[in-house]
């Protein structure tokens, strides 16, 4: 019945909006034309199209957004469209229609979808590119170096050993990721120990000569992943995504790099999207030691008009790869064959503004628009992932070995904090994680302990036996307020705080303390000696705080990190042997159904961090719930295992991905028409779909009910699968269409 009126629709559109040229950056400005009886049936979204414009009527390229039932003007003043032109395929066509995809998908407008994809045009005066040189033959300049290091020059050792013998490195990169400041660079160069170049326009700043990645072979496993990729990559037509799962440390990036090579000897581009947190000077150098100039990067530091400087060079050749977080995404390459999705499970890949987007959703409808592929990497796959291979929607490769002969998966220690306590110890280290930090500061090893700080301090639980206090009407856990009030978020429902576990009446109930800044201070009081770094929101203020932390500790400046989960994604510290997880099952009591896939990622991604190389890695799980299975299968490092437990509980719970999950938001800054609209959607829905194949809960005032004088009412919607999902959004959509003109109200949809 819904494609029935799908069908109608486009069988009445007499009238299309379009924008003139999105190379001005101007998207508010649409125009709308009339179309003529032989454009009938053949005009949709991104299609590009010759209209009449001005007092004139001269001709100027247009592109489709929407086909629309309505003049939204007296019709005699709405003018034809022309024609179209015959060389109409364009990047920016792609693109439109991927917003367009995207506003049915998430409910966003036109306009906002549109800004979300493409690049906005901002004036940037031009920057000149600089590039450092060594000016010294080698031997000079490594007595320089030695010299540095002796004087504990930590800036100019950082940039020295950062120089390649033949090839220069970008200016940017050493600024951005290494934190050498411009006087640093000034006083080397005026020493003639470097050499501070402008860079000639599109020029390879290694030359032809391949470097360092190039130089390690693929592995047999390696080599299988990469033959399995290959083949489905070369199929004609649409590629099915691929699901690289590869244990930490089996040598994914240098999968990628060959996949990548391999398109461009097609001549087609490549997009690699990597956590921003990431994106650190060691991944880009690896990147750019084996292609060059021909690849950028991309991060939401960068100002829109640096952006656009990027994607214009995507858009004329310049590059074959973009590597950068979730918008990079968007990168307009005419050509493009490749999607790589690094630590897919990663949840900054989802965009928490309007449209709220997952890249992984887009990516894969973008590759389908141009038979290009996507390959989604992981140790920890997501949930949703796994799920799709499981049923062969996704095609699954695997590396179940670490890439480095010597290096070996970590031991890992699962240690009960309770029998901690009941032996006496009421420290937060156990007298394990206690014995191995001793042994590594006598090693000369480094060691990182985190706090899963999810949650973190604002939910009780009981020392005794484990038991994290639950709103007695809701599955979620009560939170502390400051006024000493123990609160549920969802039903309001309040007690005092409790000076007894109600489970077992032991009087050790008592939030997790401060977090890291009490670690660090009892680390003080434990090892006087040691050299401690903390990172976490304090610590990290201001631009570059995070990664210059990084940098210190990579350079070995410091013999403990102590830090929020943040410290584990995806750095590799050759010297760190010891990773502790300090209160690992914080993360477990989140109201979010995810909570156990996101402590089970947490936990294996940071057993990977150590070990990396030939030191033995060890890790020690702290834990009150050690006979939980994401605790368990963490440990014991097996992904099949994890997977198999946690799709039967949301099999059970009709979760995601076994089930398809939105919410959706109306707002408006009338409350009564956010209100009324919310209920009439919910009528439509439970009138027009039947209640055994979608749910409908709610409406309901969201969570948050009032943010900056606008109203929010929320319902979910829950589907058997995706297909009734996107029927429902259909409907919305439709219904959408309707209401804004009325009531003035914004729908927008959360897909979980
Ligand atoms: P992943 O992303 O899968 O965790 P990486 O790509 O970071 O792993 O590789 C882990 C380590 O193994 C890196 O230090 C890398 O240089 C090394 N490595 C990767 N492939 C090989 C290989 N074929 N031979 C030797 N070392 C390798
Ligand atoms: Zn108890
Ligand atoms: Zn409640």
């Amino acid at each position: 019945m819904q494609s029935d009126r799908g069908r109608h629709n486009q069988l009445e559109a007499r009238y299309a909006q379009v924008i003139l040229d999105i190379t001005s950056g101007n998207l508010d400005k649409t125009f709308q034309y009339r179309i003529p009886d032989e454009l009938m049936g053949k005009l949709k979204p991104g299609i590009q199209v010759l209209v009449p414009l001005g007092k004139s009527n001269r001709q100027v390229k247009a592109y489709v957004l929407e086909l629309e039932e309505k003049p939204v003007c007296e019709p005699q003043r709405i003018k034809d469209i022309l024609s179209l032109p015959p060389d109409a395929v364009a990047v920016e066509s792609q693109l439109i229609r991927l917003a367009f995809w995207m506003k049915r998908q998430y409910g966003a407008t036109m306009i906002q979808c549109l800004k979300t994809v493409l690049p906005v045009a901002k004036k940037v005066k031009p920057v000149e590119k600089k590039e450092i040189y060594r000016n010294l033959d080698s031997e000079a300049y490594e007595t320089f170096l030695a010299e540095c290091r002796r004087k504990k020059q930590k800036a100019r050792v950082r940039l020295l050993e950062a120089i390649p013998k033949e090839a220069p490195v970008p200016y940017e990169i050493v600024g951005q990721k290494l934190h050498v400041t411009a006087a640093v660079i000034r006083s080397l160069e005026q020493k003639g120990v470097i050499r501070v170049q402008v860079k000639t326009v599109a020029r390879n700043p290694f030359g032809n000569r391949k470097r360092e990645e190039t130089t390690l072979i693929l592995n047999p496993v390696q080599q299988k992943a990469v033959t399995e990729l290959l083949d489905e990559l070369h199929k004609q037509g649409k590629k099915r995504p691929c699901l690289l799962y590869g244990i930490t440390g089996s040598g994914k990036t240098l999968v990628y790099m060959e996949l990548i090579e391999e398109m461009q000897k097609q001549g087609k581009q490549v997009i690699v999207l990597i956590p921003e947190i990431a994106l650190t000077y060691q991944t880009v150098m690896r990147f750019y030691s084996r292609f060059g100039d021909r690849v950028s990067f991309i991060n939401s530091r960068l100002s829109a008009g640096e952006r656009y400087d990027q994607f214009l060079r995507a858009k004329n050749g310049e590059l074959d790869i973009m590597i950068g977080p979730r918008s990079a995404v968007f990168t307009p390459f005419p050509n493009l064959g490749l999607i790589i999705i690094d630590e897919e499970h990663e949840g900054a890949y989802k965009s928490e503004m309007t449209p709220r987007y997952h890249a992984r959703d887009v990516a894969i409808t973008r590759a389908s628009m141009c038979d290009g592929m996507v390959v989604l990497g992981s140790a920890t796959p997501s949930m949703e992932s796994s799920y799709q291979a499981a049923g062969g929607k996704f095609r699954l490769v695997q590396m179940n070995r670490r890439a480095r002969e010597d290096a070996a998966l970590p031991a890992v220690h699962v240690v009960d904090m309770r029998q901690e306590l009941m032996a006496g110890n009421k420290n937060m280290f156990s007298r394990l994680l206690y014995e191995k930090l001793k042994e590594r500061l006598e090693r000369g090893e480094q060691s990182m302990l985190f706090l899963n700080r999810r949650g973190y301090a604002s939910f009780i639980s009981c020392r005794s036996c484990g038991e994290a206090i639950k709103c007695p009407h809701c599955d979620v856990t009560l939170t502390l307020h400051r006024n000493g009030q123990l609160r549920c978020h969802y039903c309001g429902y309040t007690v005092p705080m409790v000076k007894l576990c109600p489970s077992c009446g032991s009087p050790y109930v008592a939030g997790f303390g401060t977090g890291t800044q009490k670690v660090e201070e009892k680390l003080k009081e434990l090892f006087p000696q040691a050299r401690i770094l903390r990172m976490d929101m304090d610590t990290t203020q201001g631009k570059n705080g995070h990664e210059s932390i990084i940098a210190a500790f990579a350079n070995e400046e410091a013999d403990i990190l102590v830090g929020t989960q943040m410290i584990v994604k995806g750095h590799d510290f050759s010297r760190v042997t010891l990773v502790g997880a300090l209160a690992a099952d914080t993360s477990l009591y989140t109201s979010d159904f995810r909570a156990c896939e996101r402590t089970f990622q947490l936990l294996t991604q940071a057993a990977g961090r150590a070990g990396r190389s030939s030191l033995p890695g060890e890790m020690v799980i702290q834990t009150y719930k050690p006979e939980h299975y994401s605790i368990q299968t963490a440990a014991s490092q097996d992904y099949r295992e994890f997977y198999r437990e946690e799709i039967t509980y949301r099999k059970m719970m009709h979760y995601p991905p076994c089930t398809c999950m939105a919410e959706i938001i109306f707002s408006s800054l009338s409350e009564a028409n956010a209100g009324q609209v919310s209920k009439e959607a919910a009528l439509t829905l439970r009138e027009k779909l039947d209640s055994r194949r979608c749910q409908v809960l709610g409406p309901a005032v969201a969570d948050i009910g009032k943010i900056n004088d606008v109203y929010y009412y929320h319902m979910y919607l829950r589907t058997a699968n995706r297909e009734v999902m996107n029927q429902a959004l259909e409907l919305l959509n439709s219904f959408m269409e309707w209401t804004k003109c009325r009531k003035d109200v914004m729908i927008q949809f959360d897909i979980y």
